[in-house]
C-alpha cells in the first residue's frame, strides 16, 4: 500500500515499529515529518535494506532522523555503534557527525554491513567508520586496557545482541564521558516488558524479555547516569553519564 506522498509504507509487513496505538497516527509522523526530510541516501539504503531477508532488523526511519538530530544536538564528535546490520543507524549517525568524526562500529557480521557500504560510499561518509568484524565484548575490553580510551566516547548506540546489553553497559559506562550518552535500542521489546507473565508472545520476544528487563532495572537504579526511557521506534533509553 502506497502512503499519501507516493512512497512505500515502511515495514508494513510487521504492523508499525512504533509503540503507538494507532498505525495512523505514526503513519501520520512519517508522512508530514519524517519521510519528506530523509536524506536521499538514508531513502536508498532504507530500500535496499527492505530487500533484504533480515530486514526487520533495521531501526525504523523516525528513529534514524532521531539519532541523527540528537548527535547533531550533543555535537558528537567520536561514536560507537555495536549491531549494525546493514547500516541505516550508522549512515545517520556518520551523516550527523562533522567531518573528523569517528564512528568504531562492531558486527560479528560483515556481510551485511557490506549491503550498505556502497551507499555509504556515494553519500562521501565511509572515512568516518572503523568497522570491526567479530563480537563487541572483546573490542571492548582491548579498548579497555588503555587508559586513554577511558572517559573518550561521546555517543554509543547499542543494537546488538540482547544476553549483552548489561556486560555492555558495564563497560561502556568506563568508556563514554562524563556527559556523554550511551543509547540502547530496544528496551520496551515490542511492549513485552510490561506484558502480563502468562502473555502468548512470539518465541523471540519471550527468549530475550527477561534480558531487556534486566537491563532496565540496572539502568534504573544506576547512580552514575541520568536516563530517559523515549518511546521511539522499539524503545531507546537514552543514559547519561555524571559521573
Ligand atoms: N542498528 C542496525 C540498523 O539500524 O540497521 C540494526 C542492528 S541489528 C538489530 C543487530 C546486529 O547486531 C546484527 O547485524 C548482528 O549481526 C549484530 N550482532 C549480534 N551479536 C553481536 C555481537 N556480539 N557483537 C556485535 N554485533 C553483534
Ligand atoms: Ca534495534
Amino acid at each position: 500500500m502506497a502512503s499519501q506522498n507516493g512512497q512505500q509504507r515502511p515495514h508494513q509487513e510487521v504492523g508499525h515499529k512504533s509503540l503507538l496505538q494507532s498505525d495512523a497516527l505514526y503513519q501520520y509522523i512519517l508522512d508530514t515529518s519524517v519521510l519528506p526530510r530523509e536524506p536521499e541516501c538514508m531513502k536508498e539504503l532504507r530500500q535496499i535494506t527492505a530487500n533484504h531477508p533480515m530486514n526487520i532488523m533495521s531501526i525504523s526511519v523516525d528513529e534514524g532522523q532521531f539519532l541523527n538530530m540528537l548527535l547533531k544536538l550533543t555535537r558528537a564528535k567520536k561514536t560507537m555503534e555495536i549491531g549494525v546490520y546493514t547500516g541505516y543507524s550508522l549512515l545517520a549517525t556518520a551523516l550527523a557527525l562533522p567531518d573528523d568524526g569517528k564512528i568504531l562500529a562492531m558486527d560479528t557480521n560483515r556481510k551485511y554491513y557490506e549491503v550498505g557500504l556502497p551507499t555509504i560510499q556515494k553519500a562521501a561518509v565511509a572515512h568516518k567508520i572503523d568497522f570491526r568484524e567479530g563480537p563487541a565484548l572483546p573490542v571492548l575490553d582491548q579498548l579497555l586496557q588503555d587508559e586513554t580510551n577511558h572517559g573518550s566516547f561521546d555517543f554509543v548506540f547499542v543494537d546488538a545482541d540482547k544476553e549483552n546489553y548489561v556486560n555492555y553497559h558495564r563497560r561502556l559506562l568506563d568508556l563514554v564521558k562524563v556527559g556523554g550518552l550511551i543509547a540502547y535500542d530496544n528496551t520496551l521489546w515490542g511492549g513485552a516488558v510490561a506484558a502480563p507473565p502468562d502473555a502468548p508472545l512470539p518465541g523471540y520476544l519471550r527468549h530475550y524479555l527477561d534480558f531487556v528487563l534486566q537491563l532496565n532495572q540496572e539502568l534504573a537504579a544506576d547512580p552514575r547516569i541520568e536516563i530517559c526511557q523515549l518511546p521511539v521506534g522499539d524503545g531507546v533509553t537514552l543514559c547519561r553519564r555524571i559521573r
